[in-house]
């Protein structure tokens, strides 16, 4: 065993969370910066990039880590502490590593792929959003036009985080230009593959990092760069799994640095006045066992998920009851982040109302509020109500 590795008494399995730690270390220390600048985190991703992470999920024999979706959890985790805009574009990067590993794999092309990911540490973009459906996952207006063996399309997205620093896009269309708005397809496009132009503008309440505005993708390339599977199944398969589990795990950082903070508060008020308690401590106690449910509800599905995506029967994720679990998780973790941040902000008082300090939690606080929206609430809402009518009570 490596010695730095037995030192912490962790294992090998671990080592891609030590390395992701060094990551949240650096994503700290810039983080202040690329939130008020509304920078991309270019130090995080450097460091991700160094520490070989962009590959984790990458299976070994490509040259990645192999890892768990727990695995990637923790890592969100650690640098959600840290950096919500770098945990986010780490997580948004994995479940579109996650599609290409699940649903590409063993065709040569993505194999390939793979590998040279996993050798030059590529960056993967999300273009799931478009102008006229919004955050409706499951419709898309713009199609793939196929001519031979070679394809072409365009889309106009409202919201791509990082498409002007990635190195590759991964995008739904409908499969053809009679085909229903459902009837969709990912289509892979590495750099040399697309055009991105009227890139807007991205000036948000939190998330800033992300770098998320509305751009126009043109492409053009090879029908090896389709996903094989339809949508329809990567979906429920591995696109929604791993977002709901991924940016719970980084919600749940936020929460825990949010919860940090006002322990630290409340213990710097008892240092003052040794023998009594500071009234917040009350508060802090509450506050703590809230988020110890958060972070049992999110680390209880992640280990369903991979019990569930170790067997070949993917059918296994979308039985309803999974599904109407896995949703709200979503639902309960965006919720819990801003109660549990709101709740610290009450204990440290001014000091967390201040955009300076150790006590600060105004970053925490907006970068939280984009949990709820991000797939909008009220759409899984309304799909779970439906699940409820015919779902047999387990
Ligand atoms: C930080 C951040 C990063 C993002 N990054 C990306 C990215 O990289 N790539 C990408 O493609 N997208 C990205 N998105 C966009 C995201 O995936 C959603 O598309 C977007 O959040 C939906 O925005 P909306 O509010 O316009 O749409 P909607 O979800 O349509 O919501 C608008 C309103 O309509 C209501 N509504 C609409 N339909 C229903 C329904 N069926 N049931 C109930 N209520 C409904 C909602 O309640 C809400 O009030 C990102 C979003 C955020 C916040």
């Amino acid at each position: 065993m490596n010695d730095s590795i037995a030192k912490t008494g962790l294992s090998l399995a671990d080592a891609p969370l030590l390395r992701a730690q060094r990551v949240a270390a650096v994503a700290g220390k810039h983080a202040a910066s690329v939130d008020r600048e509304a920078r991309f985190p270019s130090e995080s991703i450097e460091a991700l990039r160094n520490e070989r992470l962009l590959s984790s999920y990458v299976p070994r024999e490509l040259g990645g880590d192999g890892c768990s979706i727990t695995d990637l959890v923790r890592q969100c985790l650690v640098l959600g502490q840290q950096c919500a805009n770098s945990a986010m574009v780490y997580a948004m990067h994995q479940i579109q590593v996650a599609s290409l590993v699940r649903h590409g794999l063993p065709q040569p092309w993505f194999e390939r792929y793979l590998g040279k990911l996993a050798s030059e540490q590529l960056l993967i973009a999300s273009v799931t959003s478009e102008v006229g459906t919004s955050g409706d996952l499951r419709s898309s207006i713009c199609h793939v036009e196929t001519d031979g063996a070679g394809f072409k399309l365009r889309k106009d997205a409202t919201t791509i985080s990082y498409g002007s620093e990635a190195d590759a896009l991964l995008l739904t269309a409908r499969r053809a230009a009679n085909s229903a708005p459902g009837d969709q397809v990912m289509v892979f496009l590495p750099k040399e593959t697309y055009r991105l132009s009227n890139v807007g503008t991205w000036d948000t309440l939190g998330m800033r990092g992300t770098r998320s505005p509305p751009a126009l993708v043109e492409a053009q390339g090879s029908l090896e760069q389709v996903l094989p599977t339809p949508f329809a199944e990567i979906a429920p398969q591995t696109q929604v799994p791993f977002s709901h589990v991924l940016w719970s795990g980084l919600w749940l950082g936020i929460a825990t640095d949010a919860v940090a903070r006002a322990r630290a508060f409340v213990r710097a008020a008892a240092r003052q006045k040794p023998g009594t308690m500071p009234p917040a401590g009350l508060r802090l106690a509450e506050v703590t066992s809230t988020l110890q449910l958060m972070r049992n509800n999110v680390f209880d599905v992640a280990e369903e998920s991979d019990e569930r995506m170790q067997g070949s029967d993917n059918e296994s994720l979308t039985d309803m009851g999974f599904v109407l679990k896995m949703n709200n998780l979503k639902i309960s973790s965006s919720q819990l982040a801003v109660q549990i941040v709101g709740q610290a902000l009450q204990i440290c008082g001014i000091a967390g109302y201040k955009n300076e300090g150790k006590y600060s939690l105004g970053r925490q606080l907006r970068d939280a509020h984009s949990a709820t929206l991000m797939i909008n609430n009220d759409r899984i809402h309304q799909t779970n109500a439906s699940l409820l009518l015919v779902h047999k009570d387990d």
